[in-house]
């Protein structure tokens, strides 16, 4: 994930995209927290299956064991063939997209977004989304700082769930066609308290993959990006890219999460700004309504202590937030005609 939630980065950030709705649409994104009330349930077109968290617990625990997965490494090159064997072996059309961009400081990252397929020749499509690279410096933390972290949570454990999805889609195929995009380079982005940052310098994989579609004329009919979604007592909230620019597919994923009981983790209570993550350039480039399932302390006002630092190791994953996260999007895709 990219930028801290309290920080005055986030503010000027947070005032650009206002200003630049304001001139888009002369509408302001909502900011203030609130609740909503659920509605009533939808009968489902086919059972979803039952998500298995020890499995995506492994997935996760599988990346990083190669180490840190950052761009031009030996342990990012092995995690992108782990993650690309592991969806051809669950029957996914598997397309790997590379691609060269540069960094902030100059680097040139040879970057690969992984892209695994379901029922191709389905018009319907919904699209599901992480990034698989790692942050390269422990910003965030008191040690160690230039070193890369873990990355068990911030990385990983999107990753992790979106391959038991993929895991589940082999056994029983759902309704609708699926594309699981994970993007490469998120959180390559300058370090904390560099003067006048540049947001654009995150997301370079999926800033890569918007521009230029692994099928030419690729979409969706909406997008779900996961990201930080396996710590212990997450809470995800509404932020304001997704209730921008997809807030029927809030609506529609926070109400699935209701009806299987996960109020806790997904309560309906919208944030501001928590910073820019990869679905603000689908939305904004690719044109795909997408939302971004993202944990966020509302009362402190930014990500999990354990975010940017080597605290986001294994320790932090918690197997019962990794099976409500997976519960509920595998229920919302099974639940599409
Ligand atoms: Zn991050």
């Amino acid at each position: 994930m990219a930028q801290n939630g309290n920080m005055k980065t986030k503010v000027i950030i947070g005032l650009a995209i206002s200003t630049l709705f304001f001139t888009a649409c002369g509408e302001e994104p909502k900011t203030s927290n609130s609740t909503l009330p659920s509605k009533p349930k939808e009968a489902y077109r086919i059972t979803p299956p039952s998500f298995n968290a020890d499995s995506a617990y492994q997935f996760i625990a599988d990346q990083v064991a190669f180490g840190p997965r950052v761009p031009n490494t030996e342990a990012h090159i092995k995690t992108a063939e782990y993650i690309t064997e592991k969806l051809r072996s669950f029957d996914a059309n598997v397309v790997v997209q590379t691609g060269v961009v540069p960094a902030f400081d100059g680097t040139k990252l040879n970057i690969q977004n992984i892209i695994g397929s379901y029922n191709l020749e389905n018009y319907n499509r919904v699209l599901l989304m992480a990034h698989w690279d790692s942050r390269p410096f422990a910003d965030n933390g008191t040690e160690r700082k230039n070193e890369p972290i873990d990355g068990a949570n911030d990385g990983g454990s999107g990753v992790g769930v979106l391959l038991e999805i993929a895991r589940q889609f082999q056994q029983k195929s759902p309704n609708v066609g699926v594309d699981i995009v994970l993007f490469d380079a998120e959180d390559y982005g300058q370090p904390t308290g560099t003067p006048n940052p540049k947001p654009a310098t995150w997301c370079l994989g999926s800033q890569y993959w918007a521009k230029t579609p692994h099928l030419p004329n690729y979409t969706a009919n909406y997008g779900i990006l996961l990201d930080m979604v396996g710590a212990a007592n997450a809470v995800f909230t509404q932020e304001s890219i997704s209730l921008y620019y997809a807030p029927q597919i809030v609506d529609k994923v926070w109400n699935v999460a209701a009806q299987l009981g996960y109020t806790n983790y997904f309560p309906f209570m919208k944030t501001a700004h928590v910073g820019e993550d990869d679905h603000l350039y689908v939305n904004r480039i690719a044109k795909i309504p997408s939302i971004d399932i993202i944990q966020y302390d509302a009362n402190t006002g930014s990500f999990a202590p354990h975010w940017h630092t080597h605290n986001d190791n294994m320790d932090v994953i918690d197997k019962n937030t990794l099976k409500a996260v997976g519960q509920v999007v595998l229920a919302t895709v099974y639940n599409e005609k």
